[in-house]
């Protein structure tokens, strides 16, 4: 889509390195970490916010989330724990408007989030 940075990301126009890829997702490391690991997961269609899935997302959604997991498997983070959020419009701080998952980990984290 257009003008929209993670579209760029998959087109190569910006180049980065990738941490995993399939037919539907990629995930590559976030260019401002919040954690020792802090990966982000996206699926290759453009889709603008969690506001805009629809039943026929379900399966690249639950693809994002096993991705999530098993890349938190290759990090060593996953006995410890980690984080996997979705961030939707404004009031959760979302500033890239194509959806992706952080997975965040490797250290702790509070609750509730800021
Ligand atoms: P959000 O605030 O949930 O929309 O998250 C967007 C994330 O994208 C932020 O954590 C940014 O640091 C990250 N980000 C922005 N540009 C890039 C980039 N070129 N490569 C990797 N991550 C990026």
């Amino acid at each position: 889509m257009g003008d929209c940075l993670f579209c760029k990301i998959l087109s190569g126009d910006i180049p980065t390195e990738l941490e995993y890829e399939s037919e539907n997702i990629v995930a590559f490391r976030d260019i401002n970490p919040q954690a020792p690991t802090h990966i982000l997961i996206i699926p290759r269609e453009h889709i603008a916010t969690l506001n805009d899935v629809r039943k026929k997302h379900r399966s690249v959604l639950g693809e994002m989330q096993l991705a999530a997991s098993k890349l938190a498997e290759k990090e060593k983070i996953n006995i410890g724990g980690y984080r996997t959020v979705f961030n939707c419009n404004e009031d959760a701080g979302q500033s890239v408007f194509h959806i992706h998952l952080h997975l965040l980990g490797g250290r702790g984290f509070r609750w509730p989030p800021g």
